[in-house]
């Protein structure tokens, strides 16, 4: 098994960006099996971050052309 993940989920949170702050890196962590959480780093008081505004929308923009699984 490798330590790596999917190359789609590497791309995934390469293109994430936070449509309301400059926050632009995203930390994978594994959890079980092969689900990949990733952390994204917001900026203190970003509207995201304090559960003002969804983030599906920055989700779904990240997503790979193609890329048909949920984010
Ligand atoms: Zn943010």
């Amino acid at each position: 098994m490798s330590d790596q993940p999917p190359a789609e989920v590497m791309e995934f949170a390469r293109n994430y960006k936070c449509g309301h702050c400059s926050g632009d890196t995203m930390e994978l962590v594994r959890g079980d099996g092969n689900l990949w959480h990733g952390y994204f780093r917001h900026d203190d008081g970003c509207p995201v971050q304090v559960g003002a505004v969804s983030s599906i929308p920055d989700s779904f923009r990240a997503l790979p052309p193609g890329y048909e699984g949920a984010p």
